[in-house]
């Protein structure tokens, strides 16, 4: 398995937010993480990549411990995050912020700034710009494409269409497929399940902490899937 996470649990102080979460990521895979406001989606992320630190043998990536190292040791694996809110460096322009993501790890791979000019045109056009002077959805492929200048194994996709308008998150939803024929595999974190049920080869539903469904998409029910979104029948 490229990741997974055994019995993975997370605290915030005194708060317990994971409760023995259980995920696999394959190869190439694409997996959706669906689940409401607070389910602890944006925990996982933040313990997959090391800003909450886990106990041995609660996420490995290849089958070796990552739960110990920081985020940049992380990185260096090619596991990459786009964070929810983007995050740009305000005070760079567009090609800067996209250079800095390929600082960290520098391998051998699909992209590059020219093959994220051409996975996001706009961007080369915007090149000069400051990350804020850009619309939600430019923002967006910005962070989309400093990830992907590490040349990620894995690419983890913290609600990206938050805030976007229906056709922009059309956009962005559209280039998935390319990045997988990069040969990386993608998490998306979603609160659409629509959009999550179209993209994924499996979702996992998460409520208060724990998994609370894991489908196929072509075999899940939308009650099934109502049921563990919502905690419902
Ligand atoms: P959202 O869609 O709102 O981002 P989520 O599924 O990503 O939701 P998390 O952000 O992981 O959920 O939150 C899980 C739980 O942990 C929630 O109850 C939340 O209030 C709590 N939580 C999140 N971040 C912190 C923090 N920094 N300090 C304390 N509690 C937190």
């Amino acid at each position: 398995m490229l990741l997974e996470t055994h019995g993975l649990t997370a605290n915030y102080g005194q708060f317990r937010a994971l409760f023995g979460v259980d995920i696999a990521v394959a190869e190439g895979e694409c997996i959706a993480i669906i689940g409401a406001n607070g389910a602890g989606k944006s925990t996982l992320m933040r313990s997959i990549t090391g800003v909450i630190r886990n106990e041995p043998g609660m996420v490995l990536h290849r089958g070796t411990p990552i739960g110990a190292l920081s985020s940049a040791e992380i990185m260096k694996r090619g596991i990459a995050m786009v964070p929810e809110g983007r995050r740009l460096f305000p005070s760079l322009t567009v090609e800067e912020n996209l250079l800095i993501g390929g600082q960290a790890r520098q391998v051998p791979g699909p992209w590059s700034l020219e093959s994220i000019y051409g996975l996001f045109p706009i961007l080369r056009e915007r090149r000069k710009n400051s990350g804020t002077a850009l619309s939600g959805g430019q923002q967006q492929m910005v962070a989309i494409g400093r990830a992907l200048m590490s040349n990620p194994e894995l690419l983890l996709c913290d609600e990206i269409s938050l805030g976007l308008a229906p056709v922009v998150i059309r956009d962005i939803y559209a280039v998935l497929p390319r990045i997988r024929e990069g040969g990386a595999a993608i998490v998306v974190v979603e609160q659409d399940i629509g959009k999550a049920l179209a993209v994924a080869d499996r979702v996992y539903c998460m409520m208060e902490g724990r998994v609370t469904l894991v489908a196929k998409p072509a075999d899940v029910t939308r009650e099934a899937i109502h049921a563990a979104y919502f905690g419902e029948a």
